[in-house]
């Protein structure tokens, strides 16, 4: 079911309506010059929006928390100099307050405080009447209802100009990405909230500014609306994020080389999507016909059981099933994780049917 959100746009004026709407600019405001000195280099490129983290949620305690308060005039300076708009985050209701003091134009809210619902509704209750953009970056933990109940909760207080940014969820396991995509959230958000804007963050999604490329293209092909993208003006130096931070010039080249795809298929090339896709919808089809011939056997089995007196799982047996289906999918050209979850996902309703066939009076 779709969530109707009163929503209105957050392409403030002067910006173009094009994709990808583009926000850069350093994790952490440090100095002054930093700022500025950053600022004008994305504004000569044509950036109209800059980023800039005044107050950092740190993970461990004693790491640069942000400047905090004096470098909102920073800001300020920004907006005066460049003509750019500027947004920066706020964790609750003291810094919505300040950041709109200081004509912050665009306020994101980040990842640990969409976590924390009292938070939320603090800055929701802080903002109530002011029109200005938020953005509500996806909670730590993959849980679409939260990210989902934050930008409820703005909007039960009258905000409408709200928009997403996805910046991948954490994960204890190592992997190639600091935060790892799950990119089927930010589709069902698209699915529950097809008006919301949604931004993505390759920045904080790799951790590492070769892969914000690849993470920014992969964000055009699934049709998102926009970017926001760590520029600092020395990468190397920076006091957060250091490692996924790139120069103007690196951003420039990295929005050079997007490939931007149209979200609609042109009438003359209407026709062949439409016949590959009877063709998928025929093997989906199919898929579901044999899922349910094979729940059939299935329940035979579990009568079987219960005939015998036999349990329902043969572990021997589902770690054989496992072994050789992933070679035989590998074959195939499918993916170990691809196979896994889904014979993972068969068997364990295999299980549920079994089950049923087995406590039936
Ligand atoms: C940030 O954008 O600098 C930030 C702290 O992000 P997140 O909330 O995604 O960790
Ligand atoms: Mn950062």
């Amino acid at each position: 079911m779709s969530i109707n959100l009163d929503l209105e746009s957050i392409i403030l004026p002067g910006i173009s309506s094009e994709r990808p709407l583009v926000m850069a600019g350093p994790c952490s405001a440090e100095s002054e010059k930093q700022v500025l000195d950053t600022a004008h280099q994305l504004s000569k490129m044509g950036v109209k929006i800059f980023r800039a983290g005044i107050w950092k949620p740190r993970t461990r305690p004693n790491a640069f928390e942000g400047v905090g308060s004096v470098g909102l005039p920073w800001l300020k300076k920004v907006k005066e100099e460049t003509g750019m708009y500027t947004a920066t985050e706020v964790a609750n209701a003291k810094h919505a307050y300040e950041a709109v003091k200081y004509g912050v134009d665009i306020l994101w809210i980040g990842a640990r405080t969409s976590a924390n619902p009292f938070a939320v509704q603090e800055i929701a209750d802080t903002l109530k009447g002011v029109e200005i953009p938020i953005l509500v970056k996806n909670p730590v933990n993959p849980d679409l209802e939260l990210w989902i109940g934050a930008l409820e909760r703005l909007n039960d207080a009258g905000l409408k100009k709200l928009g997403a940014i996805h910046r991948g969820f954490s994960t204890y396991d190592k992997s190639a990405y600091r935060n790892a995509p799950h990119w089927q959230i930010p589709i069902e958000l698209r699915r529950r909230i097809p008006n919301l804007p949604i931004i993505v963050d390759p920045s904080h999604i790799s951790g590492k500014r070769d892969l914000i490329l690849d993470i920014s293209q992969r964000a055009m092909d699934l049709n998102f609306d926009g970017l926001i993208i760590e520029s600092h003006c020395n990468p190397d130096e920076a006091w957060s994020d250091a490692s996924q931070q790139v120069t103007p010039d690196a951003l420039k080249c990295i929005l050079d080389r997007l490939v931007l795809r149209h979200s609609d298929v042109d009438k003359q090339h209407a026709a062949t999507l439409e016949e590959l896709r009877t063709q998928i919808d025929k093997y989906d089809d199919e898929i579901l016909n044999i899922f349910e011939q094979r729940m059939k056997i299935a329940e035979k089995i579990g009568l079987f059981k219960k005939q015998n007196n036999v349990t329902i799982l043969q572990s021997g047996r589902w770690d054989a099933i496992l072994k050789k289906r992933t070679t035989m999918g590998l074959s195939k050209g499918l993916s170990e994780d691809f196979v896994n979850k889904i014979f993972s996902a068969i068997h364990q309703e295999s299980i549920n049917h079994q089950t049923r066939v087995m406590n039936e009076e």
